[in-house]
């Protein structure tokens, strides 16, 4: 560990998932596909003394995954503050950092709306992405979390994931990965 932390604090290495997961496993709750932070949070995001001040984790997990210090904000694919996974994060500009705010305020507009929400086909979209099946009853997927989120019944979520077309998306995915 001490050594790893060396290098890391450098930030000219890059390090695997496995690295970061190693690094941060006394913190680390895999929720779905995400990796929550348990450690100290402000406003939701995990947060850590680092290089002597504090800094975001999920900005950290990038910046070690690309092996350089962030020139723009560290952004959530998977719209979990609390998660550091670096698969789920992408490095944008202030205006990705607006666009990714609006689109997560109307998220939490229709999730707390009556009835039952009507997808835009992105919102489709990135559920089949995000969409984590479940493994067992200990590695539950995060079909029940995306539900709530986008304001669905499970069982609207089963009908676009149950989908041959989608299955075999997901499919390729887990091989890229
Ligand atoms: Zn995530």
């Amino acid at each position: 560990m001490i050594v790893v932390n060396t290098v890391l604090a450098s930030e000219q290495v890059r390090l695997t998932e496995a690295e970061i997961a190693d690094m941060f496993r006394a913190t680390l709750l895999v929720n779905g596909g995400c990796w929550d932070y348990q450690g100290g949070r402000d406003k939701g995001y995990g947060r850590v003394r680092w290089n002597g001040r504090l800094q975001y984790v999920h900005r950290i997990a990038l910046a070690l995954t690309l092996g350089r210090p962030l020139t723009g904000h560290a952004l959530h694919r998977c719209d979990n503050p609390a998660c550091f996974r670096p698969l789920h994060l992408y490095e944008g500009d202030q205006a990705d950092n607006n666009a990714d705010r609006d689109s997560r305020g109307r998220t939490a507009t229709r999730s707390t709306g009556n009835g039952r929400a009507k997808l835009t086909q992105a919102q489709v979209d990135e559920i089949r992405r995000r969409y984590v099946p479940g493994i067992n009853q200990w590695q539950r997927g995060n079909r029940a979390a995306l539900c709530e989120e986008f304001g669905m019944s499970t069982s609207d979520v089963l009908w676009l994931i149950r989908t041959k077309a989608v299955r075999a998306e997901l499919d390729a995915a887990r091989r890229d990965r």
